[in-house]
């Protein structure tokens, strides 16, 4: 037994003072407020919230990060350099600069990451590397491994065949991306999901069995990320990528729609009523001028929502959380769209269920993962303890706990200097 204890710790909805924690084989087996701690409990200062959960992440992805500016820069300089480095990474490079990413989400409170990942060598050595780089770096780990069969739709609705460097993403056929995915396997911390890209990268008519295929793990697809994808789809089917979705019986509580920025009305009450979890990734969406999606309807219909970092433009939990409440307040003209507990619960317990665990809660039976923010930093001092990831930012967390193993110690990653393993993957991918 490893057990915590908690100067404050967030707890069904409110803080709580002096919370000790008991956990064993990796999960919660006590939770005691208002107690003394024991000889032999790690203690945590500050305020301890669940495991912060990053629903949706293309590791490879951090490469791009503060390089596809120049000039302005168009949703097409960033697609470019995505595809070229996706043209060079090898399983090795793939490994470092996974293992890296995953070190920095881990320092910044993350505890789990879904990866969506696209990005496959046909024998199983992208699936290992980016597996074992999770495995090293701490990270809990939902493997989504992608479908992805088209190279996109023209605004017309045709179909646009692969290009040289999408080659790469493909499996060719739904069989094939089945017997590959079935053949990974997975760690103590990681387990399997699948996702379908799009409705631009596969012909949804091909979708019918994939719930079958899937069997109940979690299965994730980018939706109505810009209006383009809607143009072509109504041209190509006469209806929206979320109703395609909808019609192959995708949706449901193992479904998560990935951003949903573009919805109409239907498609939010069809999310809604299937409880499906739409994932708002703010940071990206920002950076590529996606638009805001409709979050507050999303919720209000029966949506649950959960929070990706994406491409990794940022790494910060607080800033996607924040980013989810602070578009809608622009876009409404309005403050208070989320109360701060139900915020948080995005970004922990929504997420991780999206991803097919059950944690990001402080509770029996839940898993151990635990994420120590600093109360005093000169971001953090003097906010009410309730609200303080509306102040704190990644550089607040401490101390980060997963499976009841602490990873990050104060404000250590057992790499040591991540920042320079990042310098150092970037460099070898050498765009
Ligand atoms: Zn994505």
């Amino acid at each position: 037994v490893t057990s915590f204890w908690c100067e404050h710790a967030v707890i069904d909805r409110s803080v709580r003072a002096r919370v000790r924690i008991e956990t064993a084989d990796g999960e919660i087996v006590a939770v005691v407020p208002d107690t003394a701690a024991m000889p032999t409990d790690r203690k945590l200062a500050g305020l301890v919230l669940p495991g912060l959960a990053n629903a949706h992440s293309h590791a490879f992805h951090r490469a791009l990060r503060g390089r596809t500016h120049s000039d302005g820069g168009t949703f097409w300089t960033w697609r470019d350099l995505m595809y070229r480095v996706a043209d060079r990474l090898t399983p090795d490079s793939y490994f470092d600069l996974a293992r890296a990413t995953f070190a920095e989400m881990v320092l910044a409170g993350y505890t789990v990451v879904g990866e969506f990942h696209y990005l496959h060598a046909g024998s199983g050595a992208m699936e290992d590397a980016v597996l074992s780089a999770a495995a090293e770096a701490g990270i809990r780990i939902t493997l989504l491994d992608t479908l992805y069969l088209d190279g996109g739709l023209d605004p017309d609705g045709s179909t646009v065949g692969l290009s040289a460097s999408q080659r790469r993403f493909s499996d060719l056929s739904v069989e094939n991306w089945q017997a590959r995915r079935s053949a990974v396997s997975m760690g103590p911390l990681a387990r399997g999901g699948a996702a379908v890209h799009s409705i631009r990268a596969v012909d949804p008519r091909l979708l019918s069995n994939l719930v079958e295929l899937v069997a109940g793990d979690p299965l994730h697809a980018h939706l109505s990320e810009q209006s383009a994808e809607n143009t072509a789809a109504l041209a190509a089917w006469g209806v929206t990528p979320t109703r395609l979705f909808a019609d192959a019986g995708l949706l449901g509580e193992n479904f998560t729609a990935v951003h949903g920025t573009h919805l109409s009305d239907d498609d939010i009450e069809l999310l809604g009523q299937t409880g499906s979890t739409v994932c708002f990734c703010p940071t990206t969406e920002r950076d590529l001028g996606d638009g805001i999606g409709p979050a507050s309807a999303l919720a209000a219909a029966g949506a649950r929502l959960a929070l990706g970092s994406d491409q990794h433009a940022v790494i910060d939990p607080f800033e996607e959380l924040r980013g989810l409440e602070m578009h809608e307040r622009l876009a409404a003209e309005a403050r208070g769209r989320f109360d701060p507990a139900e915020l948080l619960e995005h970004a922990s317990a929504n997420g991780y269920s999206a991803l097919g665990w059950n944690g990001g809660t402080i509770r029996v039976g839940a898993l151990a993962d635990l994420v120590a923010v600093d109360t005093g930093s000169v971001r953090t001092a003097g906010a009410a303890l309730d609200q303080l990831w509306f102040a704190a930012t990644a550089a607040d967390v401490t101390t980060v706990v997963i499976a009841g193993e602490i990873v990050v110690d104060d404000r250590r990653h057992a790499f040591g200097d991540v920042g320079e393993l990042l310098a150092e993957a970037i460099a070898k991918v050498g765009t």
